[in-house]
Parts: C-alpha cells; sequence; structure tokens
C-alpha cells in the first residue's frame, strides 16, 4: 500500500471558515482520505501534532495558546502552509488592533450590548495586544492567499 501523506491542520485566531470550506469538497473528502491521513485536526480530535508531511494553519497569533500551537507545528510539520488572509497577515481579528486591549475585552465579555451579570474573574491564558499574522512569527512555506468568507 501506498503510503499516504501525513496533514496537521489547525484554527488559531480565526473563525474556522477556512476549515469549512475545505470541507466544501463534500463527498470528495472520502477520495482525499485515499491519500492523506489526517494527525491534529478538528476532523481528527487529535490534540498534539506529530511529524507530519503538511501542516496548515488557519488563523492568526493572538495569545499564549496560538504561539504554543504554531511552534508544534512548526516543529513537526515538513512542509508549512498558512491558509487565508488570517493566518497571512491577522485578517478580520486584527482589526482589534485599533482598540487598547482592555476596551475589547470589556466590550466582548463584560460590559457588552446584551452581556448580563458578567462572570468572569480570570483568564486562562495571556492575550496578546495585537494580532499578528505569519510574517511576525515564522516562515511557512507557502501561503494561500483569501478569505473564502470576505
Ligand atoms: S481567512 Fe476568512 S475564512 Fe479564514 S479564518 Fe480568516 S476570516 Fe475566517
Amino acid at each position: 500500500m501506498k503510503n499516504k501523506i501525513r496533514i496537521a491542520t489547525t484554527s488559531l485566531a480565526g473563525c474556522f471558515g477556512c476549515h469549512m470550506s475545505f470541507l466544501d469538497i463534500d463527498e470528495r473528502i472520502l477520495q482525499l482520505a485515499e491519500l492523506v491521513e489526517f494527525d491534529r485536526s478538528p476532523l481528527t480530535d487529535i490534540e498534539h501534532c506529530t511529524n507530519c508531511d503538511i501542516g496548515l494553519i488557519e488563523g492568526g497569533v493572538c495569545n499564549s495558546e496560538n504561539v504554543h500551537v504554531l511552534r508544534e507545528f512548526r516543529k513537526n510539520c515538513r512542509i508549512l502552509v498558512a491558509v487565508g488572509a488570517c493566518a497571512i497577515n491577522g485578517g478580520l481579528p486584527a482589526m482589534r488592533n485599533f482598540i487598547p486591549l482592555e476596551e475589547c475585552l470589556n466590550e466582548s465579555y463584560i460590559s457588552g450590548i446584551g452581556i448580563e451579570n458578567a462572570q468572569i474573574s480570570f483568564l486562562c491564558m495571556t492575550i496578546s495586544h495585537f494580532v499578528l499574522g505569519k510574517q511576525n512569527d515564522l516562515e511557512t512555506s507557502f501561503s494561500i492567499v483569501l478569505c473564502p468568507y470576505t
């Protein structure tokens, strides 16, 4: 049997739209499954990336967990591909770069429209002041430009 190409995928600061677009191949995913094997991915629920031929990164980098995942992918994937605008230059999430972080967090979790009796008292990760694309963090082998949803 031919060796399958091993692929890992992850979504950092993104909307999962790139992954959803990938799933738009519908039943052709069965043909794809004959050629590739998925490592860490929302498709498999595997939590840590192991040795892979290709790593697909959706989304920008906005917190300590994103940095950790990105480093794990860089270490384990022979070819790393930035998929979509958010992975390349921060995309839509990077719009918050023009607003102070505290103001963003207040608006989203404490006092924004529709929020009542906010209970959040701590954050379990470090949130960065800016959302970054891949050029700010590590070199990828390829970039797939475009945002499927905008
Ligand atoms: S590039 Fe577009 S579809 Fe992909 S994660 Fe960003 S906003 Fe979503």
